[in-house]
């Protein structure tokens, strides 16, 4: 060993045991932090689906690819760091003698091929992802970045780190052809060979840049350790634990979609006959009643803001975006946990639970930061401003776009949770629609007995369940349906289509409730829990000694279908719920329904939150519409997204990338004062199609376009209607269920 090695060798090892010593410290504190959360022992179910998702969605990038060029690019940085942590390793026998290498694999050609075209791809993805980031930078007026918010400057580090680690690769590389020490020939390592084409034959240059390297990569290691918050780098280590640990590993996409997690206190559901507000956690009122699964969500966030780009909130104007939320929650997490390690924290009545002596030595900043309210106004000093938690729709999108499988609904929800049952504050318009669920039944105070008006004039009789036994499906006609002019249609629309075919169906009538998915949106789990209740003892009943299969619901409302179907399970309702498009394209192909009257004018599809993302339906209600068009295209939709041949004018965000109407999570019923109403944004991208008719697959869907429509003046032109009367129009064309559904003002 030479002076310059002797030399390289002692500071790559003090560097290194410096990096080494701050990294150790910083997991144990981030484990730490992440232990404060509530127990969740339903994460730790099917550990080998969980394996293999997580596999599948690291290795192969499932989330990311969706964004083509991003996804591949951050695939070969991500292998690369993979791979090539093998070749900083192999720098620290580089640092000893200018021919060092590691053992066994170091001399093995593969290896040199392998590593060399890794490192090579992996300069090229680095390079598109800085450019990427550098074209989104917020600081850039033209545009509405995914970056706005995100802690630039880490970014930015982690992408320099990364493309210098690479290029030094190379340069030990090239030293090494130059001082004749490389062992690969020049068909799998060309890029090596070129670097040392043009390097001196230098004998100590290997080891410094070996040492280069290390210190680059030990730099890194301080820089993050140092900055336990820094998601942008930590989400390489943290994402495989978070994918893991998801909610759902069976689902295809979004584990945090579909139904909401029952209310819990210590991992536990809670009962409401038996909760009690001073013994059980009703929501969260402070950051560490998440889980421990939410405070592993909010540290492994990269800021990358996919979720934010998507957000219908965000994207009109209101205070919330997913990203920043998440982001407040981990800051606030990680400030007052000096706090809480030390034993402090408020128990279910609002006492202190640590004595003086054990918060002695917590610092000023993390007693401040437990001071502040988790909700509360900018003058109150909280952490999430009320406007951003009643702003959101929970479509979804940002749980969709996450590429790390962050569960953001359920977060917004449980802290809804805590506001509505404890606090009693929301916003106060929503007051009537929840009185209504307690005293109606449904969220409009419509009388129980008019539910069956809808049924007035069909020209054949709607049973109800108990006056035939032998019905195959029980229609939920859901509050909308059954009391709201527009819905109404729809409803009559789909019995008479059901009619048609032959379907033996019936009716709840007036034994229906609501299904509770505004309650429990809003975050009234008690109503929820009511409402839920009664309606699965019912349905037991009128299923009463029928097996699981012949439990069949359909739904046209997208909220009753994803309440009734992913949601009374949690309550002991079993059922088998189709949502009316799905039962008629299944009627249309079995030959069941045959359209016979084009639909001209062309034809547009919105993609209702709660039937799409949250459930994956896209093809069924493009498959009926294609057939009522008429033009033999009909039937070719598959579940891939966008560009079904179809027929329809798609619109440009389509299929899972749908854009909200502004209705869902309760938002039907709450006035919406901030920014661009949400309604118009989606009804301006619809009309821009040139389509006559704007086709949707729920109710509250139907009424928000109508009212952008009409807002807009253009109800004369543009037709906002269900897929179900789009289709009973081309079977029967003079149908009187059939008439068109105009759109009314807004109520
Ligand atoms: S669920 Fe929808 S509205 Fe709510 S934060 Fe996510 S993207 Fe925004
Ligand atoms: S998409 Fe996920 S990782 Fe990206 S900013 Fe949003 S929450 Fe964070």
């Amino acid at each position: 060993m030479g002076s310059v090695q002797i030399v390289t060798t002692i500071l790559a090892a003090a560097i290194t045991a410096v990096a080494v010593w701050l990294a150790v410290r910083a997991v144990m504190k981030m484990t730490a932090v992440i232990r404060l959360g509530q127990p969740a022992p339903e994460r730790f179910g099917d550990k080998s689906a969980r394996t293999s998702k997580m596999l599948v969605e690291t290795l192969g990038h499932t989330r990311m690819l969706k964004w083509s060029v991003v996804g591949a690019a951050h695939w070969f940085v991500m292998v690369g760091f993979i791979v090539l942590s093998l070749l900083v390793l192999e720098a620290y026998f580089e640092v000893v003698s200018s021919g060092g290498g590691l053992p066994i694999i170091g001399h093995w050609t593969i290896f040199g091929l392998v590593t060399e075209w890794i490192g090579i791809l992996g300069l090229v993805g680095i390079g598109v992802l800085m450019v990427i980031r550098l074209r989104n930078r917020p600081n850039r007026p033209e545009n509405r970045s995914r970056f706005t918010g995100s802690t630039m400057w880490q970014g930015y580090f982690v992408e320099w780190i990364v493309l210098l680690v690479l290029i030094f690769g190379f340069i030990i590389r090239g030293f090494k052809v130059a001082t004749d020490h490389f062992e690969y020939p020049l068909w799998a390592t060309p890029l090596s060979h070129a670097v040392g084409a043009v390097l001196p034959d230098w004998s100590a240059g290997v080891s410094i840049a070996a040492l280069i390297k290390i210190a680059i990569s030990m730099t890194w290691l301080i820089v993050i350790s140092l900055n336990v918050t820094m998601g942008v780098a930590w989400h390489r280590f943290l994402a495989f634990p978070n994918i893991f640990f998801k909610r759902d590993p069976e689902k295809p996409a979004g584990s945090g979609l579909g139904p909401l997690r029952p209310m819990t206190s210590e991992g536990k559901p809670l009962d409401f006959e038996e909760a009690d507000p001073e013994k059980d956690q009703f929501g969260v009122a402070q950051v560490e009643q998440f889980s421990w699964k939410g405070l592993l969500d909010f540290s492994t966030c990269t800021e990358c803001g996919r979720c934010q780009s998507q957000c219908p909130a965000w994207n009109t104007g209101k205070p919330l975006s997913p990203k920043l939320l998440v982001l407040s929650l981990r800051d606030h997490a990680y400030a007052k946990a000096p706090y809480l390690l030390a034993g402090g924290g408020k128990d279910l009545t609002g006492e202190e639970k640590a004595t003086q002596e054990q918060l002695a030595g917590v610092d000023v900043l993390a007693m401040a930061e437990a001071d502040r309210p988790l909700i509360g106004t900018a003058e109150e000093g909280g952490v999430i401003d009320p406007d951003v938690l009643w702003s959101c729709t929970t479509c979804g999108a940002c749980v969709e776009q996450c590429p790390v499988d962050i569960e953001h609904v359920d977060h917004i929800v449980d802290m809804r949770r805590y506001q509505v049952l404890i606090e009693s504050s929301f916003p106060s318009e929503a007051g009537v629609m929840l009185r209504n669920l307690e005293n109606k039944g449904n969220p409009w105070g419509a009388p129980q007995n008019t539910r069956e008006d809808w049924t007035k004039g069909l020209g054949f009789e709607v049973p109800r369940v108990g006056e035939i036994d032998d019905f195959e499906y029980l229609f939920w006609v859901g509050c909308a349906g059954a009391f709201e002019d527009r819905a109404k249609k729809t409803t009559r629309a789909v019995a008479t289509l059901l009619n048609e075919a032959g379907v033996k169906f019936a009716i709840l009538g007036e034994g229906e409730t609501c299904s509770g998915d505004p309650a429990r949106r809003i975050g009234n789990e008690f109503v929820f829990q009511m409402l839920a209740q009664q309606n699965v003892e019912t349905l037991n009943e009128a299923f009463d000694g029928r097996e699981k299969s012949k439990r069949k619901i359909v739904a046209t409302c997208p909220h009753c279908f994803n309440t009734l179907g992913n949601e009374y399970g949690q309550l002991g309702g079993e059922f088998e719920v189709v949502h009316h498009t799905q039962l008629l394209a299944h009627l249309v192909s079995a030959g069941k329904l045959t359209p016979v009257q084009p639909v001209d004018g062309g034809v547009t599809y919105h993609d209702p939150c709660y039937l799409g993302r949250h459930n994956r339906i896209f093809a069924a209600p493009r498959e009926v519409l294609g057939s009522a068009i008429g033009d033999g295209r009909g039937g070719a939709a598959s579940d891939s997204g966008a560009g079904r041949d179809s027929g329809l004018i798609e619109m440009p965000r389509n299929s899972e990338r749908s854009f909200c109407c502004g209705a869902g999570g309760a938002r039907m019923w709450m006035e919406e004062k901030i920014g661009k109403r949400i309604n118009v944004d989606r009804v301006e991208e619809a009309m821009a199609t040139g389509a006559k008719t704007i086709a949707v697959g729920c109710p509250f869907c139907s009424t928000m376009l109508s009212d952008g429509v009409n807002g807009k003046g253009a109800g004369e032109q543009v037709e906002v209607v269900d897929v179900a009367s789009v289709l009973l129009r081309s079977v029967k064309p003079a149908a009187p269920a059939g008439e068109p559904e105009t759109a009314p003002a807004a109520g």
